[in-house]
C-alpha cells in the first residue's frame, strides 16, 4: 500500500496567501505547533523547555510563517491546508476569465462610487 502524497500548492498560490509575517512560535488552525528558536527571539519563562518537551509540536530552522484563505490562519510548514489550498487553485486556474472579469467589475464599480463620493464632498464643500 502507498501513502498518497498531496501535493505542495503552486508557488503563484502560495505567495498570494501568504501572510508575510514570522513569528517565533504559532499554532495552526488543525491545532498543531510550530516554533523556531534561532536565538533572536525573547521566550517567557519555560516556554521554550515547554515547546521542546511537547512531542506534538515542531521545531523549524528558520521563523513561523503563515497562509491566511477562508478566514483561517494556518502555519506555512503544516501540511493540513494543502488538500483544500489544492481545490481554491483548481477553482481558479479553471475560471481565470469569469474572476478576472468579476474584479474588473468590482474595480469599475469601487471607481464608480470613489466619484460618486467625491462629487458629493465636493458640493458640500461648496456649500
Ligand atoms: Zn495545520
Amino acid at each position: 500500500m502507498s501513502v498518497k502524497t498531496v501535493p505542495v500548492p503552486k508557488k503563484s498560490f502560495l505567495k498570494a496567501f501568504d501572510m508575510s509575517i514570522g513569528s517565533c512560535r504559532g499554532e495552526c488552525t488543525c491545532g498543531r505547533q510550530f516554533f523556531n528558536d534561532d536565538g533572536t527571539w525573547d521566550w517567557g519563562e519555560g516556554e521554550l523547555e515547554s515547546l521542546r518537551a511537547d512531542k506534538s509540536a515542531t521545531e523549524l530552522p528558520y521563523a513561523v510563517s503563515f497562509v491566511q484563505f477562508e478566514d483561517n490562519q494556518y502555519v506555512y510548514d503544516c501540511d493540513c491546508w494543502h488538500v483544500r489550498a489544492n481545490q481554491i487553485q483548481a477553482f481558479i486556474d479553471s475560471h481565470l476569465r469569469e474572476i478576472s472579469n468579476y474584479i474588473n467589475a468590482e474595480i469599475i464599480e469601487i471607481n464608480q462610487h470613489a466619484r460618486h463620493m467625491q462629487t458629493l464632498m465636493v458640493k458640500d464643500f461648496q456649500q
